[in-house]
């Protein structure tokens, strides 16, 4: 794997930054200087270990790999490899993860394929799975009109409840998450946080994402 120089060096500059404030913050407020110095220590570390990049394995493009994730997603082509020392691997169209893994972007009335969730196969029936997210991570992916009516509410920090038809077999649950994930692309590429369902089969996920 290649390392994104530009982006460490940013993370070091920051974490040594930090340091010398919290360095400078010691005799005026202690309590400043510990969460400074931690801040300090915590860039400095995602400097040595993290910002590394690979090729996708199925078109190419530059995927950025931080820490050490079982998977990671090519923001070209939408394909998930998995990770290894060595950079990634292509993962078969029928391969299942062990947890929900694969992101579906949750859109405003859209529907998840007739396949379960968790096996691939044909679904026979469908679960609701829902989650409580708070307004301010979730922003344009519900669509306007849902994010509005939120924000009119009296809560300084509201929360929307956010629910999915997830389909799947009569073997198995509905075993998906809803989460927020935050762009993807380093420092540079950071877009706005997204809303997803995650689930087990890649199958499942290439299907509603429209991968063939
Ligand atoms: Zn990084
Ligand atoms: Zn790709
Ligand atoms: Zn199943």
């Amino acid at each position: 794997m290649r390392k994104r120089i530009g982006d460490a060096a940013v993370f070091a500059l920051a974490g040594a930054a930090l340091l010398i404030v919290g360095a400078k913050a010691w005799g005026a407020s202690k309590a400043v200087a510990a969460v400074a110095a931690l801040f300090g220590v915590g860039a400095l570390l995602h400097a040595v270990i993290g910002c590394y990049e690979s090729p996708c394995p199925a078109c190419g493009a530059a995927v950025s790999v931080d820490g050490a994730p079982a998977y990671a997603r090519c923001p070209r082509c939408q394909h998930y490899a998995s990770v290894a020392e060595k950079g990634l691997t292509e993962l078969p169209a029928d391969y299942f993860a062990a947890a929900p893994t694969f992101s579906i972007p949750i859109k405003p009335g859209m529907a998840l394929p007739g396949v379960c969730c968790d096996c691939a196969q044909a679904s026979t029936r469908q679960t609701t799975v829902s989650a409580k997210i708070e307004d301010a991570l979730a922003p344009a992916s519900l669509g306007e009109g849902v994010r509005k009516n939120a924000l009119l509410g009296a809560g300084v920090r509201p929360l929307i409840d956010v629910s999915v038809s997830v389909p799947h077999c009569g073997e198995h649950a509905a075993d998906a998450r809803i989460a927020v994930e935050r762009g993807e692309g380093g420092l540079t590429g950071q877009a706005e946080p997204q809303l997803v369902v995650r689930v087990k089969s890649y199958a499942c996920y290439r299907a509603a994402v429209g991968l063939s």
